[in-house]
C-alpha cells in the first residue's frame, strides 16, 4: 500500500491571464480556471502507483471555494478524497505561507502519507518553490524535476529519474518523500463516466483557518515575508545584426555577413 497526497492548484487559464495594475495580483474573476497541468500529471502518476500497490490518494488544495471544481475533476479521474483549505485568512499568501498552510493540513489530516506529489511549477505564479517548501516544513526529503518514478513499498524507497540541465540523473531515496513532477512523466487520463458518477459520492472536505488551527500569523498576507513590488514586461530585446524585416532580404544580409566572416563561401552565379 502506498498512501499518496497530490497537491493541486486551480489556476487561471494562462491564455486569459491578466494582472491587476494596482495590486499586481493575478486577476481571477471572469477568467476560466483549470487544474494546473503539472498537477494533473501528478494525479495520473498517483493513480498508476495505486493501481500497482493499492493505497489512498488524497487531493489537497488551498484556494477559493470555486477551486472545488478542480478537486472534483481530480476525484473523477479516480482519486479517493479531497481537502480544500479555503478561508480569507489564507488569501494573498506568498509561497512560504502557502507551503505552511498545506504542510499544516498534511500534519493534521494525512500524516500517514508515503508520497507527496506536487507539480514542478504552477503556470500562473510559476515560482516552482511551493513543493520544496512543503518538504522543508515537514522535514522530509524531496526530489524535483521528476520524469520517472518507481516505488518499492516493501523496501520503503523510490527510484527516480530527474531531468536537470539536459542530463538525466537517477536517484534512490527513502520514503516518505515529496516529488515534484513535470511534463513527459505520463499522459494524464480523462475522467470516465463511471468515475464521474462515483466521484459524486466522494468527500471534498472544506477546512477554514480556525479548524486548521496553528499560528494564524503564518497564514496568508500576514505570514508572507515577500510580496510583488512591480509587474512589468521584459524590456524589448535590442535589434540584432540583421536589419531588414523582410525574410528574403534578411537571408541575403545573413549570407553576406557569414561570407564576410569567412564562415561560408558565397557562390557567385
Ligand atoms: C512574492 C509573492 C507574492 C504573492 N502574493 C500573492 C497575492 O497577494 N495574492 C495571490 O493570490 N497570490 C499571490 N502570490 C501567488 C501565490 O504565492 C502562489 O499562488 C502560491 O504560493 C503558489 O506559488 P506558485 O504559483 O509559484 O506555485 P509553484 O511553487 O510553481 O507550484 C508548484 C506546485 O506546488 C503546488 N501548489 C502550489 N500552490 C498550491 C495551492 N494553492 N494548493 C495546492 N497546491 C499548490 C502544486 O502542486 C504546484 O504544481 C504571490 C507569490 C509570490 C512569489
Amino acid at each position: 500500500m502506498v498512501n499518496i497526497i497530490v497537491c493541486v492548484k486551480q489556476v487561471p487559464d494562462v491564455a486569459e491571464l491578466k494582472i491587476d495594475p494596482l495590486t499586481h495580483n493575478v486577476v481571477r474573476e471572469g477568467v476560466p480556471s483549470i487544474v494546473n497541468p503539472d498537477d494533473r500529471i501528478g494525479v495520473e502518476e498517483a493513480l498508476r502507483i495505486k493501481e500497482k500497490y493499492g493505497g489512498r490518494i488524497t487531493i489537497l488544495s488551498m484556494g477559493p471555494p470555486q477551486a472545488k471544481a478542480a478537486l472534483f475533476e481530480c476525484l473523477s479521474m479516480g482519486t479517493d478524497d479531497a481537502i480544500l483549505l479555503s478561508d480569507r485568512t489564507f488569501a494573498a499568501a506568498d509561497t512560504l505561507a502557502t507551503a505552511y498552510t498545506l504542510a499544516r493540513a498534511i500534519k493534521m489530516y494525512r500524516n500517514d502519507f508515503d508520497l507527496i506529489i506536487c507539480g514542478r511549477r504552477a503556470i500562473d505564479a510559476e515560482t516552482g518553490q511551493t513543493g520544496i517548501q512543503i518538504a522543508e516544513q515537514l522535514e522530509i526529503p524531496h526530489l524535483t524535476y521528476v520524469k520517472n518514478v518507481q516505488v518499492f513499498p516493501d523496501e520503503k524507497k523510490v527510484v527516480v529519474r530527474r531531468e536537470v540541465e539536459g542530463q538525466i540523473e537517477t536517484i534512490e531515496a527513502p520514503i516518505p518523500i515529496l516529488l515534484t513532477v513535470m511534463e513527459g512523466l505520463n499522459k494524464p487520463r480523462l475522467p470516465n463516466l463511471r468515475e464521474i458518477i462515483k466521484s459524486k459520492k466522494k468527500e471534498i472536505r472544506v477546512v477554514n483557518a480556525t479548524e486548521l488551527g496553528g499560528d494564524l500569523s503564518l497564514y496568508g498576507l500576514k505570514g508572507s515575508p515577500t510580496w510583488v513590488a512591480k509587474v512589468y514586461p521584459p524590456p524589448p530585446k535590442p535589434g540584432g545584426t540583421i536589419k531588414s524585416g523582410e525574410p528574403k532580404e534578411s537571408v541575403s544580409e545573413l549570407i553576406n555577413i557569414l561570407a564576410e566572416k569567412k564562415l561560408i563561401v558565397k557562390r557567385v552565379e
